[in-house]
This record gives structure tokens, sequence and C-alpha cells, in this order.
């Protein structure tokens, strides 16, 4: 039926090769991007504001890769997308945030027009287009990360939410739904089985943002402060990247975590 969840499902003489495909009933229909050589049993084609996508499964090795990291601490931010204990720092690209502030504009347009109007049928087809580019650059940025985490590293260690507190805070809310934290870890979690990494999640309880990774002295930390400055050791240090450290002390300070030295395994190889 058109117009509702526009899928459907396919099976029986399938080809797929280069960047075409063979499906019954359609014949021989052209893609945009190269597929693997092979003869899926069944295929899903849907459409998303204007596109159609092709989805399918199909057997392949599995990747080995060399991990070059042992153990990370993630953070994932408003202002950055996430911050490595080690430094390394993901940015939203610059597409992102210009695709999000055309949608802000669409969304403006579009409550001005009168209802019924074919100029806001019009404004209604331009924003799903801007809402499917912002959800394709967020999720393809998402996407890189995590797969350069789970090949890098042996084990990572992210937050655990606490959703209630965070829903109560409504800018924090959108911000952080945002930024996909748990698209994030989903992500995160079946490519770790997939590269060999482990992911940990720490203690929701934990607040990473409020120690100081020097020291663990802790206190407030209101979002706006973007600087972790600590009256007792004189640490100052980026609030993401102290955040990201806490994250790693305390996987290795915790029984629990796997990785502490209580198991008799400094290294935090698990
Ligand atoms: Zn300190």
């Amino acid at each position: 039926r058109k117009g509702v969840r526009d899928s459907f499902y396919l099976e029986g003489n399938i080809r797929i090769s280069g960047d075409r495909i063979k499906v019954p009933i359609f014949g021989w229909l052209r893609c945009a991007e190269l597929l693997p050589a092979t003869t899926p049993k069944n295929v899903v084609i849907s459409l998303r504001a204007g596109h159609w996508y092709i989805s399918f499964k199909y057997e392949a090795p599995a990747p080995q890769v060399e991990k070059t990291g042992e153990v990370v601490g993630v953070d994932l931010g408003i202002h950055h997308l996430a911050t490595c204990s080690d430094g390394e720092v993901f940015e939203n690209p610059k597409p992102y945030r210009k695709a999000r502030k055309r949608l802000a504009r669409l969304q403006r347009r579009l409550s001005r027009k009168q209802k019924g109007s074919a100029n806001r049928k019009k404004a209604v087809v331009q924003l799903g287009k801007a809402h499917k580019r912002v959800a394709d650059i967020r999720q393809d940025n998402l996407h890189k990360l995590t797969t350069y985490l789970a090949k890098k590293y042996r084990v990572v260690v992210i937050e655990g939410l606490q959703v209630k507190n965070l829903l109560k805070n409504r800018k924090l809310a959108g911000a952080l739904s945002d930024c996909g934290f748990y698209e994030f870890r989903r992500q995160l979690e079946y490519k770790a089985r997939l590269y060999g990494c482990q992911v940990v999640v720490a203690d929701r309880f934990y607040p990473s943002s409020q120690l100081c990774s020097g020291c663990g002295h802790r206190q407030k930390m209101p979002l706006q402060e973007r600087v972790f400055c600590c009256p007792c050791c004189g640490l100052e240090l980026d609030r993401d990247l102290n955040a990201a450290l806490n994250l790693l002390r305390w996987y290795r300070t915790t029984p629990s975590s796997g990785g502490s030295d209580a198991c008799g395994d400094s290294s935090g190889g698990v």
C-alpha cells in the first residue's frame, strides 16, 4: 500500500552484481552503490524521503583486525561528538551543523503556511528531505566513530546514562537524543562482537563529569562549564577529556568492571 510504511519484501530469483541488481517482476535495476556479487534468498525494498533502498543478507568472512590500542574511555558530548581518554576528539562535521540550521529554517517556514494549501504540502516534502539529510549525516558519523573504536581498541569504556535524570533536563535531553547515545551504544556493541572488542558500561551512578581525574575530588559541574578546575590538586582540564579519563579510571579501579588490578591483570586485557 502506497504511503503506509513504503517497503516490501521480495524473494525468488535475485541476483546482485556490481551496481546492478536483478529482482523478480522489475528485472535489472541500477544502484547508486557498488554491491558485493551474491544471490540472496530475499530482499527488502523500501522508500525513504524519495529514495529507494534495498537490504539483504549475505555471508562474509569475519574481518581480521590488528588492535593498536588497549583500553579507552569515551565521553559523548554535546559540543563534541566524542572525546577519548587518549585525547582524541571527534567533532560533528560542518555539513551536519549546516543541515541542522536548514532544518530549523524550514520548520519555521512550514509553520507560517496555511493548512491544506499546496505550498504547505511542498514545505512538508522539503522538511522531510531536510530531516533525512540530518539523520543520514548523523548516522554516518556515528558509524565512522563506532567502527574506528571497535577496530582499534580491545576495551571501550562508556558511561551508563540515567535516562530519568536526562529527561528532566529538557535541553540536555534534546541534545543527547540528537547525539544518539543509544544508537552509539547499539552500533558499538554489535561492532565490538564483529571486531573482537569488549564494551564496558560504567555504573550509571558513577559521576564521571564531576570527579577530578587527577585526585578524585568531587564537585558540581554545570553544563556551561567547559573546563574542570580542581581546587584540591590544581588540575585544569577540558571537561569532556576529564570525564573520559574518569571512565578509564573507573574501569581500572572497579573490580566488577573486569579491568581492575584486583583481578590480577593490570594491563586491561580481558
Ligand atoms: Zn584534583
